[in-house]
């Protein structure tokens, strides 16, 4: 349905802004992997969604972020038909190394907890996802960003959207649920008041120079280098292509890293006694991004629901982000279908009740990861500590005795999510 709504322009003109409407039992805001797992999902159970997507199909399938999979996601994506892709070219993980003072630290966390990670680029996962999602008849609006979201607490809200098509034309799509799994600066968050939800967030004053380099990975294992210049990490993505991390100060910016600063740098932190110089190649990005975290209480209000960095991001230290987003999604699911099978609320009302301890419990982890990675995280001047520094190493070595506390690093390393 289309109808003509005239507005005024600012030059006095008399113009038209052509809206048009459609509905659906619930539109799914953002085509990551929070909203795409949610349409997945649902699409299987017959309960009909649109997902409306801000950026361009190209777009998203080649934004490269995360990399490491949870054990437990694994297993969902296997038992939900999600898993072709990553059983076809993902890699599995169960040894990571801290390096410390020239020592090398091999911690065998799979052996310890009994699972592994996968090593599967989110690029990846997202591609299949779109693939999945269409090929069943799913329907994905991109390059239609969300602009407002209406009657959040009535029976049938309304998203709005831009079109590609024209800046004059609006899509309305009235709705029984929305998903909010637009990402961190997605507008679901900001469309819920102020005085309905809390934000608890906390900012390390640490960055991270996030680096992608067209070599293959000269280690089978992610390695953290903790080191008097600051962190470094190297996390294999593809046989092609590495992902580094340099630690940086936060407002530092990608232009003051040349690439001979980078491989210099990466060489410094992260080699010990006996290693070769890193083989250099391309990089095809740099970027910094501040180490902060972030969590919305509660995830709900009225009939939006958010899933994903919509309702709260971590640091990317523990490699968690992208698991508790496919994680929110299976919970917010479970929640909607058993709505339309027994017209019960139960659980869409728990959801937020029942996804924060797991959300507190993963930030918990990776506010532990983050101080014994960094050594400047308690220093109001980013000192290196020479104090902290022996903590570290005390908690590398207990780490390596394959006692409780190294078990319990393992358990939360490989994830604690329960499909
Ligand atoms: C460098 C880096 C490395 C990382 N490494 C890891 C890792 O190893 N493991 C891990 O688990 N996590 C990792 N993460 C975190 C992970 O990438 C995110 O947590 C994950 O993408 C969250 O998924 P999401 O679907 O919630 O949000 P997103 O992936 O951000 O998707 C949200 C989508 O919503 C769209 N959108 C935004 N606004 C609108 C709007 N108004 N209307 C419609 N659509 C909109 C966006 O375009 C986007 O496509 C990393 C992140 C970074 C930056």
């Amino acid at each position: 349905m289309i109808a003509s709504l005239p507005f005024h322009t600012e030059d006095g003109e008399h113009n038209h802004i052509d809206v048009k409407r459609t509905s659906t039992k619930v539109t799914i805001l953002g085509a990551g992997p929070a909203g795409l797992v949610l349409g997945l999902l649902l699409q299987k159970e017959g309960i009909d969604c649109i997902i409306v997507e801000r950026q361009s199909r190209d777009y998203v399938e080649s934004r490269a972020r995360a990399g490491f999979i949870e054990h437990h996601i694994v297993k969902f994506m296997r038992k939900n038909g999600f898993s072709d892709g990553l059983d076809n070219k993902g890699v599995p993980h169960t040894i990571c190394e801290f390096r410390h003072n020239g020592h090398s630290y091999e911690i065998p966390y799979g052996e310890v907890a009994s699972g592994s990670h996968w090593v599967y680029p989110q690029q990846f996962v997202v591609q299949d996802f779109i693939q999945l999602f269409i090929s069943r008849g799913g329907q994905i609006l991109f390059s239609h960003p969300a602009v407002e979201l209406k009657g959040l607490e009535s029976s049938r809200p309304v998203v709005t959207c831009s079109s590609p098509i024209s800046t004059n034309t609006l899509l309305e799509i009235e709705c029984d649920y929305i998903a909010g799994c637009d990402g961190f600066h997605g507008i679901s968050r900001s469309s819920i008041p102020q005085n309905k939800a809390k934000i608890f967030s906390k900012q390390y004053g640490i960055g991270w120079l996030a680096i992608l380099a067209e070599v293959p990975s000269t280690m089978e294992r992610i390695v953290y280098a903790l080191h008097e210049s600051g962190f470094a990490g190297q996390m294999p993505r593809t046989s092609e292509i590495t992902r580094f991390y340099l630690e940086c100060p936060p407002n530092d910016t990608a232009s003051n890293w040349s690439d001979d600063r980078v491989w210099e740098e990466l060489n410094k932190r992260l080699s010990i006694e006996g290693d070769e110089n890193l083989v250099r190649g391309p990089l095809i990005e740099k970027r910094v991004l501040n180490m902060r975290s972030v969590v919305m209480e509660p995830m709900q209000f009225g009939k939006l629901f958010l899933a994903g960095d919509a309702a709260h991001i971590i640091t990317p230290v523990g490699a968690k982000g992208m698991n508790l987003a496919i994680a929110d999604s299976d919970a917010l699911a479970k929640a909607i279908i058993h709505y339309y099978h027994n017209r019960d609320e139960t659980l869409l009302n728990q959801y937020s009740t029942m996804r924060l301890p797991h959300i507190w419990k993963t930030q918990e982890f990776s506010d532990w990861m983050i101080r014994l990675i960094h050594n400047t995280v308690d220093s109001n001047e980013n000192k290196y500590l020479a104090f902290s520094d022996r903590l570290r190493q005390a908690r590398l070595e207990r780490l390596q005795k394959n006692g409780s506390y190294a078990t319990l690093f393992a358990e939360d390393y490989v994830g604690y999510f329960k499909p």
